[in-house]
């Protein structure tokens, strides 16, 4: 696994800040969470492309009913750090979503317009539920109210990269997350 003392990308700098082991205790844990709440309801999770998909992969191996995957893809940052305000698809769902019970699957919820953006889009398909899982979330940064029923963890409003999350499209390959340095 590739995990750095830090790392530079695109001239920033960025220091370890949630440990593989920190995360693959937290994902063990929701898996449960979700075997538990989801039992008997064949659910389907939903990655947002592209932050998600590592996530997602580890996360879908700790549960353990049966359920089913697909993928949406958002319009991105750019190569900024700072959100464009702007959301759209670029990538459908291919599955039937009406009375199924939906699992979103992000990697992080920052200010929540993307969030609230997915919910809305879900919502025309009429499903059954509807329940966002989050690795991380912003809470600080969030003006957007959305309800995160799991959550990884809470994290201070600070650009993070790695474990799918990207700077610019690099940096998703780290194997744990990492944290932009302040510049002195
Ligand atoms: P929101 O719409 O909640 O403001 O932003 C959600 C999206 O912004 C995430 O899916 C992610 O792509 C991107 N994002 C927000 N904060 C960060 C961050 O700290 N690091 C990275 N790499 N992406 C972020």
């Amino acid at each position: 696994m590739f995990t750095p003392d830090s790392i530079e990308v695109q001239g920033e700098r960025f220091t370890p800040f949630i440990t593989q082991e920190q995360i693959s205790t937290r994902i063990s844990f929701m898996g449960k969470q979700l075997d538990k709440d989801f039992a008997n309801l064949n659910p389907i999770f939903i990655g947002v492309l592209n932050g998600s998909f590592i996530f997602l992969a580890d996360l879908m191996r700790h549960v353990q009913i049966p359920c089913e995957v697909d993928f949406v893809k958002l319009s991105s940052y750019g190569d900024k750090k700072v959100s464009s305000g702007n959301v759209t698809t670029l990538k459908k769902v291919d599955a039937r979503l009406e009375g199924r019970h939906i699992i979103l699957v992000e990697d992080i919820v920052d200010t929540g317009l993307s969030m609230n953006y997915m919910l809305d889009e879900m919502r025309t398909h009429h499903p059954a539920s509807l329940s966002v899982v989050t690795l991380l979330h912003k809470k600080e940064a969030t003006v957007h109210p959305v309800d995160l029923a799991y959550v990884g963890f809470e994290i201070p409003n600070a650009f993070v990269l790695g474990y799918g999350l990207d700077y610019a499209q690099y940096g998703r390959n780290l194997g744990q997350i990492y944290i932009v340095e302040n510049k002195k």
